[in-house]
């Protein structure tokens, strides 16, 4: 495994924490203290149609439930609003956007969400809006990057490398959102350079978006943050088989929390749902146990 200096847990606060979410934190911290890297709470909250000050708090509260910790970020929600909440850094994610406009990259997008899906029903962009010349600065327009089909280079944690394209799901992909806001994929980009990330655990769901951040990062010559190292783990089924969803309400780590279950009992579930075969007697018996798993980098 590389050494690495900083990684992140990156919950977006548009619903309860649930299983799938610690799984990622624990794969997340073991390969965080393999490599050497740092933890940074970073909580994803300009999307503010779905964001939720009530699941900001439920971050919070779970961590500590569970007995996770972290080095950087925030320590409560209060310090989260005051210090690390995005809108703090609006100026940030402005300057990137700046640079894509200078270089004549972007263009704006009118299409109604209706419209995406009559012309795609995966959501492939059909680039209608490529040549209309809409202006920019058209009220409560999507703003979209025009893209190309250049090679992008993943590194992998084990020091493997991938060449790839950008996902045909993210043709052309929204860079600022229709209510000003900076789109998850700028966002996300502005803030791991921000904070010096270069280490990213995720799942597989998110791999699309990974390809989509190294080609801002391309466009926008971030070197570091092509250089940053990536592992992409399974998902883990819920017990009917089914990927697990933050709208399935009964995985939310809150539902056992109320139920009066213990913080270990809730891992010591987790631990069953990942196929793991001891039950851990704590937070670091369990990341530590992931690490035995076949699928872990090494
Ligand atoms: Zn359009």
């Amino acid at each position: 495994m590389q050494q690495r200096a900083l990684t992140r847990f990156a919950p977006t606060p548009s619903g309860f924490l649930h299983l799938g979410n610690i799984f990622s934190f624990a794969i997340t911290n073991a390969i965080a203290h393999q490599s050497g890297a740092e933890l940074l709470l970073r909580i994803d909250d300009l999307d503010r149609e779905r964001m939720r000050p009530e699941y900001v708090n439920d971050i919070f509260e779970t961590l500590h439930f569970l007995g996770i910790q972290w080095k950087r970020g925030p320590n409560d929600a209060a310090d989260f609003e005051q210090h690390f909440s995005q809108l703090h850094r609006t100026t940030l994610y402005q300057e990137k956007l700046d640079q894509l406009h200078n270089k004549g990259l972007l263009f704006a997008c009118n299409c109604s969400r209706t419209q995406l899906l009559a012309d795609n029903k995966e959501g492939v962009y059909s680039g209608r809006c490529r040549h209309k010349q809409i202006p920019l600065n058209t009220p409560g327009v999507n703003l979209r990057i025009y893209t190309d089909d250049r090679t992008i280079k993943v590194n992998s944690c084990d020091g493997t490398q991938v060449n790839t394209t950008l996902h045909p799901s993210m043709k052309d992909f929204v860079v600022r959102k229709k209510d000003d806001m900076a789109a998850y994929q700028l966002a996300s980009l502005a803030d791991d350079i921000h904070f010096g990330v270069d280490l990213i655990v995720r799942g597989t769901d998110l791999w699309p978006s990974t390809l989509a951040q190294l080609y801002l990062a391309d466009v926008l010559e971030e070197q570091t943050f092509q250089d940053t190292a990536f592992f992409h783990h399974a998902l883990i089924p819920n017990s009917n088989g089914e990927k697990l969803s933050k709208s399935a309400g009964d995985t939310s780590i809150r539902f056992w929390r109320e139920k009066g279950y213990a913080g270990q009992a809730v891992l010591s579930m987790l631990a069953r749902h990942s196929g793991l075969e001891k039950e851990p007697a704590s937070w670091e018996a369990l990341c530590e146990a992931i690490t035995h798993c076949s699928w872990f980098p090494r």
